[in-house]
């Protein structure tokens, strides 16, 4: 037997750590944390030790499906006739219908892989389609328009330099089990500690006592209502003095209109709201305006509610007030040895609103149309209804809003194909199925990442094992599906699908190469003898290199891209939000209770479900809800209830749990399975996006977060209980008789 252990690193999510691969004759059997990795020291979970559970999957895809039957109803079919039979269909629809008759819908894992994430919009490119759809919408699209509105740029985008801050407020993240998001810091427990440590103050604004929230001062607040949090806070740090004047007079405009506007929201005013007394508002504001370095930090939680962009706009207000702002322990942009923004713009990524739905109007948002989108877009005739679709590792029937409508549309299209680890509850509607490898069946670099490093890092890996069975990666099918559609390969202007068509297409490896190259942090072809390349990286630093412990800090004026090097404060869409916030109608008493989501250790949106260590037997599903409402509600735990919403109604198991705040209830989601992962099935639950029926109004972002809900106890009716005590009785006679 042969045994190599080899050094790579996870791409679940965004600390990316390093880990060591045990690989016994060319079989993956065993994931570790690298000590000896200098980004990550070492860090791990427990989902990046169970991919080896995914990849050794006896229900993953390993080889071509075709439907023959219903939803679900697959057999296995060579390469050659499902590629040539999507490329065919994809090029009929073309021709007859024209190319926005096609769409591309790129989930999450395969964003993870720079070929797979680069390869899918250079497809809808050489298609000729503007449908360009993602999962961004159930993420992170609310933060991305406001980067955009604010600075101009939504790729180049700021950090929290928490190791150097004073004073952290964190809204709607919980790092101590989603490790933050848009930014990559493995090291996040020990740098938010180390605030503490220093004698500054971390406050968690949460609904939820949050793992994150028990560790420092956690700031409950009815779910939802962020955006009156900040208003206030703002009233507190603008009124009392605690802003920074000379900051505000050289890089802002429209600051006077804001200075007035919060005189409206004192936190005596926003306390109804959001649940949180006004001496709180005070301390924190106290905190942060007379801190020498503070910063706020928000994250999913804050993005996914109604009105998410102006929560996100308000956040940044509190950081460029305060002068926090590209400066030591502020909002800072982080070094990047790879000009991740650049190839962003290049590879049309970076946009905001230059595409919007056809029917419903919705932007694009760093590049992703949201999936909120597609069933309206599926079923509304008309030039540009989608028929056909290709579908990279996604499963928005459970991760994305009202899943039901989607499944339905689905079932409209002329060819659906889609590529992934397994057959979903959203790919079983496909005609085709395509195998995808796993992370660990194909080499890798964070190129699309590399500008948001707390201490700016890089790396490569080379494949760890082979493909297994006839999985493929995603750029390869990709390029082979264009050019048996004649168009050369999946590139994004012509004169690469021409060339592409004589045999000098580039490849995603030759791309990365040239980016590592001529980042900061290349070797310029030689021109740089200190700097990187892959061949460099592979031979002289396996586990990569840390280029910074510390972030340099550039210039303000090189981080604000906007036309007159300022920050519009004043923004029409951030005054029509603040307006619309106001206006919003009354609480409907029908739906007293507020539903937010619940990041679980073991699970990564729905993808991860089908592993036996991350989805023990005895795992449940549960929505969490205080011990006072179950009680007042006549619920106890595990009991069955109905949660509906205005948009749906789903069936759930309650546990009583006294981290939640009164008034709230929360469940995790990506549950409710029925495809073909068995583990996943027989694991029951709800999928908790069926509830969601709202788009909030300026990014196209899901609501997910402070859905007004009803919970109601499963009614025992009277028929039931005496079914219930006949069959108790007539079991009792039958053991009975058998004695
Ligand atoms: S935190 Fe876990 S899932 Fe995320 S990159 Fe690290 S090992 Fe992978």
């Amino acid at each position: 037997m042969s045994t190599v252990e080899k050094s790579t690193y996870c791409r679940i999510c965004e600390p990316m750590c390093g880990l060591i691969a045990t690989v016994e004759d060319g079989r993956l059997v065993k994931l570790r944390a690298d000590k000896e990795d200098p980004h990550t020291k070492g860090f791990f979970c427990t989902k990046g030790v169970a991919m080896t559970e995914v990849v050794n999957d006896p229900d993953r895809l390993t080889t071509p499906m075709k439907r023959v039957g219903g939803p679900g109803e697959f057999v296995p079919c060579s390469w050659d006739e499902a590629l040539s039979d999507i490329a065919r269909r994809f090029a009929k629809l073309k021709k007859e219908k024209g190319p926005k008759s096609l769409a591309v819908h790129e989930g999450n894992p395969p964003y993870f892989s720079y070929a797979a994430a680069f390869w899918g919009k250079n497809f809808a490119c050489a298609l000729g389609t503007p449908w360009f759809y993602g999962i961004n919408s159930e993420d992170g699209a609310s933060r991305v328009a406001a980067f955009k509105m604010l600075y101009g740029h939504c790729a180049h985008m700021p950090i929290p330099d928490i190791p150097r801050t004073d004073v952290l407020l964190m809204l709607g993240a919980n790092p101590w089990v989603s490790k933050l998001s848009f930014v990559h810091d493995p090291r996040i427990r020990e740098h938010m500690t180390g605030v503490v440590e220093r004698g500054g103050r971390v406050f968690v604004v949460d609904p939820r006592e949050t793992q994150t929230a028990k560790v420092f001062t956690h700031v409950p607040i009815r779910a939802g209502q962020d955006a009156w949090f900040l208003l206030s806070l703002l009233h507190v740090i603008i009124g009392e003095g605690l802003y920074d004047k000379a900051f505000v007079a050289q890089w802002t405009t429209g600051f006077d209109t804001w200075a007035e506007l919060v005189k409206r929201f004192p936190p005596e005013a926003t306390q109804e709201r959001t649940g949180i007394a006004p001496d709180t508002v005070r301390e924190v504001a106290h905190a942060i305006g007379r801190a020498k370095r503070a910063v706020v930090y928000g994250r999913t939680g804050t993005c996914t509610q109604e009105f998410g962009t102006l929560t996100n706009v308000l956040q940044d207000f509190v950081n460029i007030v305060t002068g926090n702002f590209q400066r030591e322990g502020g909002w800072v942009w982080a070094w990047s040895p790879v000009e991740t923004a650049f190839l962003a713009e290049k590879l049309n990524f970076a946009s905001f609103g230059k595409v919007r739905t056809r029917v419903d109007g919705l932007p694009d948002a760093y590049g992703f149309l949201p999936s909120s989108a597609l069933p309206t877009e599926i079923l509304t005739p008309g030039e540009g209804q989608i028929r056909g679709i290709m579908m990279l590792g996604s499963n928005p029937v459970v991760t994305g809003p009202q899943g039901q409508k989607l499944a339905e549309a689905l079932q409209d299209l002329e060819i659906f194909a889609a590529m992934d680890l397994y057959m979903n509850e959203t790919n079983k509607y496909a005609h085709y199925l395509l195998p995808a490898t796993t992370m660990y069946e194909r080499e890798d670099a964070p190129v699309q990442f590399a500008n948001r490093y707390m201490r700016p890092s890089f790396r490569i890996t080379e494949k760890v094992i082979e493909p297994i069975g006839q999985c493929r990666e995603e750029w390869e099918v990709l390029n082979e599906i264009c050019k048996r559609m004649g168009l050369g390969g999946a590139h994004m202007f012509g004169v690469e699908r021409a060339l592409a068509k004589i045999g000098l297409g580039m490849k995603p490896h030759q791309m990365a190469d040239l980016l590592i190259r001529t980042g900061k942090g290349g070797d310029l072809f030689g021109l740089r003898r200190s700097g990187w390349s892959w061949k460099k990286y592979r031979e002289k630093a396996p586990r990569g290199v840390v280029f910074h412990e510390k972030q340099p800090i550039g210039s303000v004026k090189s981080v604000i891209k906007t036309k007159d090097r300022k920050i519009a404060m004043a923004d029409p869409r951030f005054l029509a939000e603040l307006e619309r916030l106001e206006n919003a109608g009354a609480e409907n008493p029908d739906f007293p209770l507020r539903m937010i989501g619940l990041r679980e250790m073991n699970s990564h949106n729905s993808w991860m479900h089908n592993s036996p260590r991350l989805m023990p037997d005895k795992r449940r599903h549960h929505l969490h809800l205080n011990p006072d409402d179950a009680r007042e509600l006549g619920l106890a735990e595990d009991d069955l209830a109905n949660l509906c919403s205005e948009g749906g109604a789903i069936e759930v198991q309650v546990t009583l749990n006294p981290e939640m705040i009164r008034g709230t209830v929360a469940l995790p989601h990506g549950w409710g399975h029925a495809g073909g992962w068995q583990r996943a099935n027989a694991a029951g639950g709800s999928t908790s996006n069926f509830l969601s029926s709202r788009v909030e109004a300026i990014s196209g972002t899901s609501v997910l977060n402070g859905i007004p809900v009803r919970l109601e106890a499963v009614a025992k009716s009277a028929d039931v209980v005496a079914v219930a005590e006949n069959l108790t009785e007539t079991a009792a006679e039958g053991e009975l008789a058998a004695s």
